[in-house]
């Protein structure tokens, strides 16, 4: 088979990991396969070029795509997407491989209608994608959030302070609900918890009079402000109080060993299952078991709430 492969939306450490083994799997089981730099866009303008096993060598350990990564809010368009079927005809590829999130599913999707043999890999630090337990990269992005808010303990806990720490996630809790318990995180609040601002100002203020030397807060992106709720704690509660946005450091990284392990499992079995004839699906794993959904119904899924883990949350927090 002609086989291409791409990454789209926002990058994730493990990427390269997953490139390397599509790239690798295809060449040894006799196909040939293309590399199309930064996503969608890439794709669009015929930025394409053969791949040989060399030249994905040097990469399993390090973060970010060697595709590069791009955003084309056009691809919706099908004259758009009409390029892009150009392109893949003119090179003669008859198969994609996407690795991003739900944004680069759904363009996967879109060409699969089209008649475009895709599979989806799920490449995304948010871990939102529900066809999977884990997405590429979040394993990474993880022990990175670990590593922030050990070293914002440290010296929170030097200054008597209460620090708000702001980690990744859209709209799914994951990497604010597992670094918070790995960090021994005071508070969670994520959007399976809610913010309730009376009672976590009451109950900072009451720890603060028991003598509590910190607080830890780990919150989940789009919440709320976490500056302004720095503010409102530090005037009610008696700590003092700053915020802190991880943001983009949480994209970067060398790759952990469970990322590049699921990124060159879902490699392998996305070429696989391209030999078996099996397309427009996504890839992942489900109680550590390679799966695939059909992307249309990936799409639809919801993450399932993490009841064991809220309830741990409030017997040890
Ligand atoms: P992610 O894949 O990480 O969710 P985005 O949401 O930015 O990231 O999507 C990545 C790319 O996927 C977009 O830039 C666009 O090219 C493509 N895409 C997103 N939504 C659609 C859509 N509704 N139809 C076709 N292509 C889409």
């Amino acid at each position: 088979m002609r086989i291409g492969v791409l990454t789209s939306g926002g990058d994730a450490p493990g990427m390269n990991a997953a490139i390397r083994a599509v790239v690798r799997t295809g060449i040894a089981s006799g196909d040939q396969v293309f590399g199309i730099s930064d996503g969608y866009r890439g794709l669009v303008e015929g930025k394409i070029q053969e791949f040989s096993r060399k030249d994905v060598s040097e990469i399993l350990n390090s973060g970010g795509t060697i595709l590069g990564t791009a955003r084309l809010p056009e691809f919706k368009y099908e004259q758009v997407r009409g390029l892009a079927i150009k392109q893949l005809e003119k090179h003669d590829i008859e198969a994609l491989i996407c690795i991003g999130g739900d944004g680069t599913y759904t363009g996967a999707l879109r060409l699969h209608e089209a008649g475009i043999k895709t599979i989806g890999i799920p490449g995304t630090i948010d871990n939102d994608i529900a066809s999977t337990d884990y997405t590429i990269g979040f394993s990474t992005a993880l022990n990175t959030a670990c590593d922030a808010i050990d070293k914002l303990r440290d010296t929170s806990s030097s200054h008597q302070r209460c620090s708000i720490i702001e980690v990744m996630g859209r709209n799914c809790p994951d990497l604010a609900l597992y670094s918070g318990i790995c960090c021994g995180a005071e508070y969670i609040i994520t959007n399976e918890t809610g913010l309730d601002k009376e009672k976590l100002l009451e109950s900072l203020k009451n720890d603060r009079l028991n003598g509590r030397r910190h607080a830890i807060i780990v919150i989940s992106e789009n919440i709320t402000d976490v500056y302004s709720l720095a503010k409102e704690v530090e005037a009610y509660s008696g700590y003092e109080c700053r915020a802190t946005v991880l943001g983009y450091i949480q994209r970067g990284g060398t790759p952990t060993p469970e990322d590049r392990l699921l990124a060159a499992r879902l490699g392998k079995y996305s070429v696989d299952l391209l030999h078996e004839g099996i397309t427009g699906v996504a890839v992942g794993v489900i109680k550590n078991e390679l799966h695939y959904t059909p992307i249309e119904e990936a799409l639809k899924m919801v993450n399932s709430p993490n009841v064991e883990l809220n309830k741990l949350v409030q017997k040890i927090s």
